[in-house]
């Protein structure tokens, strides 16, 4: 079996629990400040939604920390 070339490989998260969306189609969406926002349920877009200020990180810090 062939892999096809990975071009597009952006990972689209769910900002509110940090889940890699795979299907863009179903997923539930929703806009905000220009910036569309996908999520695996809609239970997750209904917090999003509720204070979507809380999920987005406006200031990077500089300095990429990642979690070990
Ligand atoms: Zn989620």
């Amino acid at each position: 079996m062939e892999h096809g070339k990975t071009k597009d490989t952006r990972q689209i998260q769910d900002p509110v629990c940090g889940m890699v969306i795979k299907d863009i189609d179903k997923a539930p969406a929703s806009h905000y400040e220009g910036k569309k926002y996908y999520f695996c349920s809609d239970l997750c877009r209904i917090q999003f939604d509720q204070q979507p200020e809380n999920y987005i990180k406006k200031d990077e810090e500089p300095g990429h920390s990642h979690h070990h």
